[in-house]
């Protein structure tokens, strides 16, 4: 069985594993600053299957357009799917996971759902320290919520401080599907005959589950987080 593994940017991968064409997140159709993947979510001609790791746009967004175009499920948190719903996406298509069910996807090959967290770095900080930043790392949630600021909070100022960037990246996240919430991060294990593959597109990590004996240790992992944001849209640069 021949597996090909396509990084597509940001954390979306096209998987093939013999006839089962599956997407590890969707999102292809960027901002305009940002180099083109090679693909968009409308080019997209045949898929079975989409795993969404969480419901932001910057993973959510085009799952709804290949899951209309090519009739592939989605797997996906309760948010991920109901903003699929309001996207047209019709209900038998979707697949609401929230970690411990597994589904079949194809001859031989099925995928488990765990549940994760988010990454707490994405948060902007402004703290000057480069790649030492460790974002709000040992903060309780309720501490982070606390928090003033934000992603879309930072590109919203941006916009109304008249910044051209600011504009076009915060009308791109208000006309992409997605949601302010993350919606419940989910991990993958994608079980072949012949391997298995560990998918998380973010950099979050619940070790109480994942410590534990249900995930091989022999599965090749899939990470993609994007941490720098704002820097993949201002500046260009492709991120993992
Ligand atoms: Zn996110």
């Amino acid at each position: 069985m021949t597996t090909i593994l396509e990084w597509l940017g940001t954390a979306t991968f096209r998987l093939t594993i013999g006839d089962t064409v599956i997407f590890l997140d969707a999102y292809m159709d960027r901002v305009p600053s940002a180099p083109p993947v090679g693909l968009r979510s409308a080019g997209v001609t045949r898929a079975d299957y989409i795993l969404v790791g969480h419901s932001h746009f910057d993973h959510l967004a085009g799952a709804e357009v290949i899951a209309q175009n090519t009739g592939a499920r989605t797997i996906g948190s309760n948010e991920s799917c109901r903003v699929m719903r309001e996207r047209g996406v019709p209900p038998e298509q979707l697949l609401a996971s929230q970690g411990g069910e597994r589904h079949h996807l194809g001859d031989g090959v099925t995928v488990r759902v765990f549940p994760s967290l988010h990454a707490c770095t994405w948060i902007m900080t402004d703290s000057g320290c480069g790649d030492e930043d460790h974002g709000h790392t040992g903060l309780t949630q309720d501490e982070r919520a606390a928090v003033p600021g934000g992603l879309v909070q930072r590109i919203t100022d941006l916009a109304l401080g008249g910044t051209e960037d600011g504009h076009v990246i915060l009308e791109h996240i208000q006309s992409s599907a997605g949601s302010l919430s993350d919606g419940g991060p989910l991990v993958y294990l994608i079980e072949t005959p012949e391997a298995s593959l560990f998918y998380q597109d973010t950099s979050g990590c619940w070790t109480g589950v994942l410590a534990g004996p249900a995930v091989p240790t022999d599965a090749a992992p899939i990470y993609a987080h994007s941490r720098g944001i704002h820097d993949v849209w201002l500046v260009g640069e492709q991120h993992e």
